[in-house]
């Protein structure tokens, strides 16, 4: 098992009309290196015609190209996770398959990594996304950075470079939920950004809607970070204080005017403030019941149909 410099992990799931376009622009990218290489592919269960294109690729590239064929949908990161298990470079990079990220950033980011930093984070120069799509990420970001202190000025982009220490760290992590990026800023001694190139998505749909990406934002605080849960308990310390301010206030009243019976509208509004503090709270609570419930269910977070490799050194099925 021969190291080689630079491993690029690109997870693909349905990109049949972009693929060959990717593939025209990556291995010229990468042969101009001037490095050892190699590409990983991970297909997560696309239901088009990638895997077909990606077994050709490889039949025409062996060499340099591996492909992890997944037996379903597992998601973007678990792709990535597995790619990154079939990794051996010194440096790993990762990249999406629909060309957002221009591959010919790669030469940039080596560089970055070999100025001394163990993780390359990338900031899109341009975005060219929707503006409220770009409004929306912004104020996501900077209300996950207040809580999980990862400092992720673009957190969108997947164009990133990772130390083989990073890499082996997380692939160490055993956790259902996860973040990729985030991750690796966790375990990184030396992590920098540097801006990028960032171009419409080449062909085919974002995989993504609104509210995956909700969710996604979601999954980033409460998997790393219990904040909420203390911002929450400090809520309920503070309107726990201010109902006893507020009970002997009325104590007081009642013995100085008598009973009185005005104001039902105002509790009412009372009530359905702290009522939905409550549910709010509950809600929150189960987000984290859930995580742990799935990560004591500890089920195979992916599985593997096929590895497509020159030298099948390491057949995994599971992780
Ligand atoms: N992807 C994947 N599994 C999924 C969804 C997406 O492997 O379930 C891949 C997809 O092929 C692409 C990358 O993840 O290479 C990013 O997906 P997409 O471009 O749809 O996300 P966006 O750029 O809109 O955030
Ligand atoms: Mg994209």
């Amino acid at each position: 098992m021969s190291p080689v410099e630079v491993s690029v992990v690109i997870p693909v799931y349905n990109e049949e009309d972009g693929l060959q376009a990717l593939f025209d622009r990556l291995y010229p990218a990468l042969d101009g290196l001037g490095d050892s290489y190699e590409v990983i592919f991970i297909n997560d269960g696309s239901a088009d015609r990638s895997a077909a294109m990606l077994a050709a690729q490889f039949h025409k590239r062996p060499d340099v190209t591996r492909v992890v064929l997944f037996n379903g949908n597992f998601g973007q990161h678990m792709a990535i996770l597995a790619g990154f298990e079939h990794t051996r470079g010194k440096i790993v990079i990762t990249l999406d398959a629909d060309l957002q990220n221009p591959p010919e950033e790669i030469p940039r980011l080596v560089q970055t990594m070999r100025e001394g930093h163990d993780y390359v984070g990338t900031i899109r120069r341009q975005r060219n996304d929707t503006a409220f799509r770009r409004y929306a990420s912004r104020a996501m970001n900077g209300l996950r950075e207040k809580i999980t202190r990862i400092r992720m000025t673009d957190q969108g982009c997947m164009l990133r470079a990772y130390d083989r220490n990073v890499v082996d760290t997380i692939n160490a992590c055993r956790e259902v939920n996860t973040f990729i990026p985030a991750l690796a800023y966790t375990f990184a001694s030396s992590p920098v950004e540097i801006e990028v190139g960032h171009e419409q998505r080449h062909a085919g749909e974002s995989k993504y809607s609104l509210y995956q990406l909700i969710r996604l934002n979601f999954d980033l605080v409460t998997g790393f970070s219990i904040v909420p849960l203390q911002w929450f308990s400090a809520i309920g310390t503070v309107l726990s204080l201010l109902s006893g301010v507020l009970f002997v206030v009325l104590l007081i009243r009642r013995f100085l005017f008598g009973s009185e019976v005005q104001g039902v509208f105002t509790l009412f509004a009372m009530n359905f403030f702290l009522i939905g503090i409550l549910l709010f709270g509950l809600g929150l609570l189960g987000e984290y019941v859930g995580r742990i419930y799935q990560e004591v269910r500890d089920r195979p977070r992916y599985r593997i149909k096929a590895v497509l490799e020159a030298d099948p050194v390491r057949q995994r099925t599971e992780a």
